[in-house]
């Protein structure tokens, strides 16, 4: 297990690249505590796999150093690093048994005989892959195949971190729910660093104690699943996490004064906001909740989505779309509404970023 750094960290896949524009990551420095449970959470294109393979080793940075445990790794190639992966597609040996895949990573750093079979039977336990242990992989199904690739990813004790690259992308949603909390327990049980890539919030938020979201080249918010949700530090992480994401309107702001769509709302906080830049509220569905016409902000109801247990009224707000949720349907498509905002779930934004308030 190992403390993972990264120092001034950034990459380019244009060499002499200057602009920000030609950098797949940019200034990075992270920390990835020992022992810790990550997510890697963002859109396609962000630089997730860029960064993965920064940690592995198999893409050496343009810029910055990487760090194990204090130790520079940098120009270190992926065998020297002792790092395990699991890939989104199965990585097995079909003409091999499910033992034989198992034990495989162990034979390959010296440790076979009675301790390796003990960790092999131990690793299929904690997959459910017990009774298929004699059988070959060619055999058996997809999602077999891919929990044999994550045995063989847990399987070495000894590894400084495990990466995974979205790995539950081609399983069944069923067994999907079903290995997303199974890799959450053996997390647990293995006490190893792990560092989970998914562009999928919800593999995401069970999964990690924290998730790092990325956006552009960049990790914009790292923090436990309610602090993204309650406090998010970026635009982005707000509409990226939760469903729908956060509502973000324009908004001029004097002291705890903030204009929103023709109206005017009082702030829990007073904001000095720097001039010449692009201010914006922002508040979850879950703290807008829809009032009398008069009160509140002034909105025409565009539809009411029907998600079951919950209502959620799709809205106009000052020429925006806007959502609230809402415990029963209050009000008829076309009319005019109120939008009540919960005070202190109100966060202000200057270019994208949070501002603290006082
Ligand atoms: P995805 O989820 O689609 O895999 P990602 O978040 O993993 O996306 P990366 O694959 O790391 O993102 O890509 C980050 C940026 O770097 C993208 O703009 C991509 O086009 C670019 N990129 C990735 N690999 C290369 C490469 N080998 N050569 C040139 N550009 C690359």
């Amino acid at each position: 297990m190992a403390r993972i750094e990264l120092s001034n960290l950034a990459h380019s896949y244009t060499p002499g690249a200057s602009e920000p524009g030609d950098f797949a990551l940019k200034a990075m420095n992270l920390t990835w505590r020992q022992g810790g449970a990550y997510a890697l959470l963002g859109p396609s294109g962000c630089g997730k796999t860029t960064l993965l393979n920064i940690i592995s080793g198999l893409l050496t940075p343009s810029h910055g150093q990487v760090l194990f445990d204090g130790r520079d790794v940098t120009g270190l190639p992926t065998e020297q690093r002792n790092i395990a992966q699991v890939f989104q597609f199965p990585v097995v040996y079909d003409t091999m048994t499910v033992r034989e895949n198992l034990a495989f990573p162990l034979r390959n750093r010296g440790m076979a005989g009675k301790a390796a079979d003990r960790r092999v039977r131990e690793i299929a336990e904690l997959l459910d892959l017990s009774g298929e242990l004699d059988r070959k992989a060619r055999g058996l199904t997809a999602d077999a195949k891919q929990k044999i690739s994550l045995g063989r990813g847990l399987v070495r004790p000894d590894v400084a971190a495990i990466l995974f690259d979205e790995p539950l992308t081609v399983i069944d949603p069923q067994l999907k729910w079903e290995l997303r909390s199974k890799l959450k327990a053996l997390h647990r049980a293995l006490d190893v660093t792990m560092i989970y890539v998914t562009h999928d919030q919800t593999e995401a938020l069970t999964f990690a104690d924290t998730v790092m979201v990325m956006y552009d080249g960049s990790v914009v918010q790292a923090g436990r699943p309610d602090e993204l949700f309650e406090r998010p530090d970026h635009t982005f992480v707000g509409y990226f996490i939760g469903s729908p994401g956060m509502n973000v309107l324009p908004a001029e702001i004097e002291g705890s004064r903030a204009r929103v769509g023709g109206g005017t709302i009082e702030l829990s906080r007073s904001y000095d906001v720097p001039s010449g830049r692009r201010i914006e509220i922002g508040v979850r569905p879950e703290f807008a909740s829809l009032a009398p016409p008069g009160e509140g902000l002034a909105a025409t109801v565009e539809r009411i989505d029907d998600l079951g247990r919950a209502r959620l009224a799709r809205l106009r707000l000052g020429g925006h779309p806007f959502a609230a949720s809402v415990p029963e349907a209050l009000a008829d498509i076309g009319t005019a509404a109120g939008v009540v905002l919960e005070r202190a779930q109100v966060h202000v934004y200057a270019d994208g970023k949070r501002l603290e308030g006082r």
